[in-house]
């Protein structure tokens, strides 16, 4: 009788000590910062980077030389592809960010397959020409190309989960998530990148996992890097130049 007494009043104090409240599982810190939203969709945020609001190209330089000006056109709020002038690129460096971008094939796009309004938004520029991860920008309508290198693709590396293209002349939305990759002191992949893309609003790469850069020729690797640019593509197709608005980013931290 006493051993059982003994072993309940054990129980009753290992049940006390593992006895769970609501607070136990309640957050205070850190408190999230407040954040302004922008009136309509795809308005930058209060704590948002602009890089083109419309006006001019102060947050942009070339590409190919970055101590000249972004020679590209900007005309009624609209920034459009210069092809002569080569690719452009953020005068600021990113690692982990949300972007914005919207872009618009000509109404008379010309063209066909990978010719028919290529661009695209390199998510880190890690050299000139076409270094860098390339998210695609092309006239996806009623277009046919390789899967892996219509709108919404991560070229060369991953298709996108739909097909969401508006028809040319129509503006379109690109909201990217984008994860660099981090390397150890001696260069060492540690984590490699990973990219998430809204493309109108629709799904298109879900947490994807890159496998390096994105290679016109061949297979995909890394090369350790930092906190790089955002270059955005003046391919040499034959058909008329894309056009962006809207440019913003937020650094995640
Ligand atoms: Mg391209």
């Amino acid at each position: 009788m006493k051993r059982f007494f003994l072993s309940m009043i054990m129980l009753t104090t290992i049940c006390a000590a593992h006895a769970q409240k609501p607070e136990d599982t309640e957050v205070y810190l850190p408190v999230p910062p407040i954040v302004t939203p922008g009136t309509n969709y795809g308005d930058a945020p209060s704590d948002a980077v602009v890089l083109f609001d419309g006006k001019n190209l102060d947050q942009w330089v070339s590409a190919d030389h970055t101590n000249q000006p972004a020679d590209w056109i900007v005309q009624d709020g609209i920034l459009t592809v210069n092809k002569k002038a080569g690719n452009i690129q953020t005068k600021q460096s990113f690692k982990n960010y949300q972007l914005h971008i919207e872009w618009k094939e000509p109404t008379d796009i010309e063209g066909e397959g990978q010719a028919r309004g290529n661009s695209g938004v390199f998510l880190a520029s890690t050299g000139p020409g076409d270094d860098g991860y390339e998210l695609q920008v092309l006239d996806s309508y009623n277009n046919k190309t390789y899967t892996n290198g219509q709108a919404g693709s991560i070229y060369k590396q991953s298709v996108p989960l739909a097909n969401p293209a508006k028809k040319p002349g129509e503006w379109q939305a690109y909201d990217v998530v984008w994860t660099a990759p981090a390397f150890d002191e001696n260069g060492k992949l540690l984590t490699p990148a990973y990219v998430t893309v809204f493309f109108n609003g629709v799904l298109v790469q879900n947490h994807f996992e890159l496998k390096g850069q994105t290679l016109y020729i061949g297979k995909p690797f890394y090369k350790a890097h930092g906190a790089l640019p955002i270059k955005l593509q003046a391919h040499g197709d034959k058909s008329k130049p894309i056009s962006f608005r809207n440019i913003w980013v937020r650094e995640l931290k």
